[in-house]
């Protein structure tokens, strides 16, 4: 397992320094910078960085946070909003068990292809966070409790309390907490389903967006809020990979009937 930390615009190189420390720190395999808005090279970060310089150097840059999360197949993202995110806010403990959960052994991770694959937590800028959008990347978003007056952390002090849970979780200091996957029942015996790959629900909302806009139920204008909303349903209900394969079929089937009429339509 390969665990990323991913900053999203970091304007502050003292902030960046921080974290690439605190990676180290916490045994963190890779730091994932999308578009800073600072040199995460210059002489502050690194002054900060300390033992984490090395990190800091070998840091990737992303466009954006999609290109970044591509390789990635659990999400966690971090908030301190305390007003209308699309998915309900967990505990630290809670998120990073999942995270940890869907990584840690060979057995819940079968698929060849995938068992190598990253998991990822994402930090936001430091003067607005994440966006919606952005939060909807993730299959668990994460807040920090504080006093009720003032919940927003700066970012590297965010970055050092999730880690070190983290840390504490993955040394098995504290059980996995994380409530089990929905029950499914096959063949009669009642088996827990895994949640879907990323990557297969990203295909899958792709596939249904561009039906839903082919078939005129979505508008240019309004794709993207409507599409917001199906990803906030999807990522709540931690549908399975049967059940997105479910939805990749029906969107298949439609896709084919619509064209079907419209070109039957056009002969008579
Ligand atoms: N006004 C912004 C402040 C962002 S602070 C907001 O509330 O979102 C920068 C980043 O630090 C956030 O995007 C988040 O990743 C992290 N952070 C700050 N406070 C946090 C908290 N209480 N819980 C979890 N993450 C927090």
């Amino acid at each position: 397992m390969s665990l990323q930390v991913v900053l999203v615009e970091p304007a502050g190189p003292l902030n960046v320094g921080s974290v690439a420390r605190l990676c180290a720190n916490f045994g963190i395999d890779g730091l994932r910078l999308v578009a800073p808005r600072c040199d995460p090279l210059g002489e502050e970060a690194r002054r900060m960085a300390v033992h984490g310089v090395g990190l800091l150097e070998r840091a990737s840059l992303w466009p954006t946070l999609e290109a970044a999360l591509a390789d990635c197949d659990r999400v966690v993202a971090t908030s301190g909003r305390l007003e209308g995110p699309p998915l309900p806010l967990l505990p630290p403990a809670d998120a990073l068990a999942w995270l940890l959960e869907g990584s840690a052994s060979p057995q819940a991770d079968p698929a060849p292809q995938s068992a190598g694959a990253p998991v990822a937590l994402v930090f936001g800028r430091e003067d607005r966070g994440l966006a919606n959008g952005e939060l909807l990347q993730a299959g668990r978003l994460l807040q920090i409790g504080t006093g009720p007056s003032y919940s927003s952390l700066n970012l590297s002090h965010a970055v050092a309390v999730v880690l070190h849970e983290l840390h504490t979780l993955r040394r098995g200091e504290r059980s996995l907490a994380a409530s089990p996957p929905p029950a499914v029942s096959a063949g009669g015996a009642t088996v827990w389903a895994d949640p879907c790959r990323r990557h297969d629900l990203e295909a899958a909302l792709a596939d249904a967006e561009a039906l839903l806009l082919e078939v005129g139920f979505l508008l240019p204008h309004t794709s993207r809020a409507r599409m917001a909303k199906l990803r906030a349903l999807l990522q709540r209900a931690q549908v399975s990979e049967g059940e997105v394969a479910l939805l990749r079929g029906m969107v298949c089937q439609l896709r084919w009937a619509s064209r079907r009429r419209v070109s039957s339509g056009s002969d008579t």
